[in-house]
């Protein structure tokens, strides 16, 4: 094992990519064509190099400039020292009001255990608990299309594996909203698990209304129909559908996961080391939700292979993973790590590696190709997330 007490962070560089998706990502407020994500690396005294991943949340500028305030804390700080470093991230870089923060915070912080996981010779889930299971399952992310191509790719989803598929609800036809589910239904199978996501948009009358319908089809979750910001709203939509509830924009930080527990809000939380801020925190924010008796699954911002092989490795260590998680595999055209084959899953699952660290490298010309579409998208107006018009909620 490597000098654990003396090891120093001596730079930290970062990489703002742009991974082209297969088809253009639509939700309730709005779209993109391409995967937007900041890749890091945190070099030591020692040689050993940590690699992270950050979301584009809001923006990729803006999580690149909350890494680049963060340089001056962290440089000069021992790896090992993840307790010391999140606070000193938190607090002394003042952001921690701004939830917008954590995914550059969350970023940092998991190069810093791909350091610790290659400097002990053990993948990072060795060191967050130990793993409860080797495969982690995912959910194939259906489009928002038509209902005739949804079924399509739902069919295509089945025969990959997946049994479970997640569909953007919230459009501005309801009508069509419940149509995209029976497609779904139709191409997925009778067995299909299917999670449908409104972002939120709808009010809670509309809510119950659409959810009864596309209940007739079968709902595994519905996932975030309403406002994050009323509980009491959550609880109540809860008490009028069959379907279990997902805390999702209700749920950033385990602060706010206490209180939709509190509120008895939800039925299952989405975790997300990238709002959460950090590995160490899912995995405070899994113990919690465990401790309340309710399940949890991995939420995603849009990942690439490093995210994706991080958030693995600590899902694989909790035992109240009880869903299939979420991935972007489905919707992305390819990846910056090396072997990317970005449909990797067998039967919806990941096998988490268990090469010290998080378990993957960089492919440095992938990544030297998607930092350049990063460059060329960002002098058009086509660059980032283009948001739908204001009207909310839309039910
Ligand atoms: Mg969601």
């Amino acid at each position: 094992m490597r000098t654990q007490a003396t090891m120093r962070i001596t730079d930290l560089q970062y990489h703002i990519v742009a991974v082209p998706l297969r088809e253009e990502e639509v939700w309730a407020f709005g779209r993109r064509s391409n995967l937007e994500a900041v890749i890091l690396e945190l070099m030591t005294d020692e040689g050993l190099v940590g690699l992270g991943e950050a979301g584009g949340y809001p923006t990729v500028e803006i999580v690149a400039a909350v890494i680049a305030s963060l340089k001056p804390l962290v440089i000069g700080e021992n790896p090992f020292n993840v307790e010391r470093l999140l606070k000193r991230m938190y607090i002394l870089g003042a952001w921690h009001h701004v939830k917008s923060s954590s995914p550059g915070i969350a970023g940092i912080e998991m190069a810093c255990w791909d350091i610790i996981g290659q400097a002990c010779g053990q993948p990072i889930a060795n060191l967050l608990g130990g793993r409860v299971a080797d495969e982690v399952e995912y959910f194939y992310y259906v489009g928002q299309r038509s209902p005739s191509e949804m079924a399509s790719d739902a069919d295509r989803g089945r025969r990959l594996g997946f049994r479970t598929f997640y569909v953007k609800v919230g459009s501005d036809d309801a009508k069509l909203d419940i149509a995209r589910v029976a497609a779904v239904r139709d191409g997925g199978g009778s067995e299909a698990r299917i999670r449908v996501d409104a972002n939120e948009a709808w009010s809670t009358g509309g809510a119950v209304s659409v959810l009864r319908e596309m209940e007739k089809f079968g709902l595994e979750l519905a996932e975030q129909p309403i406002s994050g910001s009323n509980l009491r709203e959550m609880a109540y939509l809860r008490s009028q559908i069959r379907t279990p509830l997902l805390a999702n924009e209700s749920a950033w930080t385990r602060y706010a996961q206490l209180e939709v527990i509190r509120e008895s809000a939800a039925d299952v939380i989405a975790i997300d080391n990238q709002m959460d801020g950090g590995l160490l925190n899912m995995k405070r924010s899994a113990g919690l939700c465990e401790a309340a008796g309710l399940p949890v699954l991995k939420h995603s911002l849009g990942e690439l292979g490093v995210a994706m092989c991080a958030g693995a490795q600590l899902l694989s260590t909790c035992p109240n993973v009880l869903y299939a998680s979420q991935s972007y595999a489905s919707l992305l055209a390819d990846d910056v790590v090396e072997g990317s084959d970005v449909l990797r899953y067998q039967n919806g699952k990941l096998v988490v590696p268990t090469d010290p660290g998080i378990g993957v490298q960089l492919d440095r010309e992938k990544l030297e190709r998607y930092e350049e579409l990063y460059l060329r998208l960002r002098k058009t107006i086509d660059n980032g997330i283009i948001p739908s018009q204001p009207k909310w909620p839309k039910l």
